[in-house]
């Protein structure tokens, strides 16, 4: 809510605020010094190319062909006033803070800042990039920070279907890599869902998630610190932060979405936090959570349950209620009465109707049942 507020505000007070790329004061001294001229002439140049398929010329070629002459550029957040085009974005002010050289690798850091008015900013990223000698066309050229701060920091080791990347400086649990392997393949096996082989990349906080991105820093990351995983169903990759190698929720996302594609995302995310934990927690202990909470809040409506989101900052409706469903038509009638919510359709209707057919729980008695009956 917050990013959308300021995205607002910042398009009507933005005018013609743009084409302010700047080079610290502190960094102009060492320039001579440290024979920093050419990775900062590189990334000057490409900050100055009308946009980013313009910018191309200044970025490593393997990058190019593999993810194309306008996206090769992938952290995908810089795209913070959703105009498509990530150059065009840092125009609006870019400081550049420093350079490093470590070997032949340079990193570059910069400030992405916006004025607002004269007595207001916002600073949504402070990011880094890297420019090293090309291979291809021996000039140096800019690279992507994932895949090269992966070289650096990260250790690599797969278990069963699971390939894990995680920091080098971690102690990996190899005991509980395989308790996730094993979990994941009886729920297959029970559920007849094909199990592919999985990238899993965690680290320890979301602070370490953000640099390892690229972002030394990032707006989203401010507050505690809590642990959290997202799944990218299409490139077969799950991610997490402050959960280590335990974190089946986000993998059970990765065969089971494509397998139900038409499913209500309830019953989606109920699936994976009953058999894989949400944030961390098992379902019973968001469900005894959200039993307090509805105890203390007797004014809040569960007939309309699509239209709720937040317990709180770990807990969220669909995640524990959804669990709650699936809970309840796996002990009802196993893998097959669980397999007809998934097959149930996508609609907050299909999903309503589902909870009637199946759990004979009508939508205008969802309310008390769920108030009666939870834990
Ligand atoms: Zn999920």
């Amino acid at each position: 809510m917050t990013k959308i507020m300021l995205l607002f505000f910042l398009i009507l007070s933005l005018t013609a605020k743009s084409q302010k790329i700047r080079i610290d004061e502190s960094l102009k001294q060492n320039i001579d010094l440290e024979n920093l001229e050419s990775p900062l002439e590189l990334w000057i140049n490409f900050l100055n190319s009308e946009n980013d398929r313009d910018g191309a010329k200044y970025w490593n070629k393997s990058e190019i062909e593999e993810y194309g002459d306008s996206t090769y550029f992938q952290m995908s957040d810089l795209d913070y006033l959703g105009i498509g085009d990530k150059i065009k974005n840092l125009k609006f002010g870019l400081t550049v803070l420093s350079i490093t050289q470590l070997d032949s690798l340079y990193k570059i850091t910069s400030k992405f800042e916006i004025e607002i008015n004269d007595s207001a900013s916002v600073t949504p990223f402070i990011f880094h990039v890297y420019a090293k000698t090309d291979k291809s066309s021996a000039d140096l050229k800019l690279f992507n920070p994932l895949p090269l701060n992966q070289q650096l920091y990260m250790s690599k080791c797969q278990i069963g279907n699971i390939t894990y990347i995680y920091p080098s400086n971690h102690d990996f649990d190899k005991s509980l890599a395989k308790k996730q392997n094993r979990l994941l393949r009886n729920i297959a096996k029970e559920f007849d869902l094909d199990l592919g082989y999985y990238n899993y990349f965690f680290t320890i906080d979301r602070t370490t998630n953000f640099q390892l991105r690229g972002y030394d820093f990032h707006f989203e990351n401010i507050g505690l610190e809590a642990p959290s995983g997202r799944a990218d169903v299409a490139n077969k990759i799950a991610y997490s932060n402050g959960c280590g190698e335990f974190y089946p929720h986000e993998l059970i996302h990765l065969f089971l979405n494509p397998r139900y594609p038409n499913a209500h995302l309830w019953f989606l995310e109920g699936f994976c936090t009953y058999f894989g934990y949400s944030r961390g927690k098992t379902l019973e202990w968001h469900k005894h959570k959200l039993k307090n909470h509805l105890m203390n809040h007797p004014e809040i409506n569960l007939n309309n349950l699509t239209e709720l989101v937040n317990v709180d900052y770990l807990t969220g409706y669909r995640y524990v209620l959804g669990g709650y469903f699936i809970q309840l038509a796996y002990e009802k009638g196993g893998a097959d009465m669980v397999k007809k919510l998934l097959s149930s359709g996508s609609s907050d209707e299909d999903f309503y109707k589902a909870l009637e057919t199946f759990l004979g729980i009508k939508k205008y008695s969802l309310n008390e049942y769920i108030r009666t009956n939870l834990n």
